[in-house]
């Protein structure tokens, strides 16, 4: 399996975990991983260390894309609209979008429980997505 982006999520035995990091010195918690200086401008802390990210949460928005995105993203053909979600991640309070699968636009709700998956772009490779929590 080739995955779209390496470094920012994983596939093992807890299934789909995004990968993140959370600075040492005041917890600040961020997706997709970054190295070097914490996000926070109060902190200053300079150790951000590697986390898995919970893999559930609850929608915090969400849309649709009808319409195909534009090159260098490959779309499908013929072009099928694909939902997506901003989910709040459980404990961890940040939002991560992603591709929602297996349920439409109008099936969503605000507050609705995700759970992560994956699955393939269009041109292939898998990225996470999201999918309604079991
Ligand atoms: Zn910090």
């Amino acid at each position: 399996m080739t995955f779209a982006i390496d470094g920012w999520f994983a596939i093992d035995h807890d299934g789909v975990r995004l990968l993140g990091t959370r600075c040492a010195d005041c917890g600040t918690v961020c997706f997709p991983p970054r190295h070097g200086l914490c996000p926070d401008p109060r902190c200053g802390g300079t150790e951000l260390r590697e986390v898995r990210l919970p893999g559930r949460g609850r929608v915090w928005s969400y849309t649709n894309a009808c319409y195909p995105p534009p090159a260098p993203y490959v779309a499908a053909e013929p072009y099928e609209p694909v939902t997506l979600a901003a989910v709040e991640l459980d404990e961890a309070g940040i939002v991560v979008l992603g591709q929602v699968t297996g349920l439409t636009v109008a099936e969503l709700e605000v507050g609705m429980e995700l759970e992560l998956t994956s699955g393939p772009l269009a041109d292939g490779p898998h990225v996470w997505m999201w999918r309604r929590a079991s």
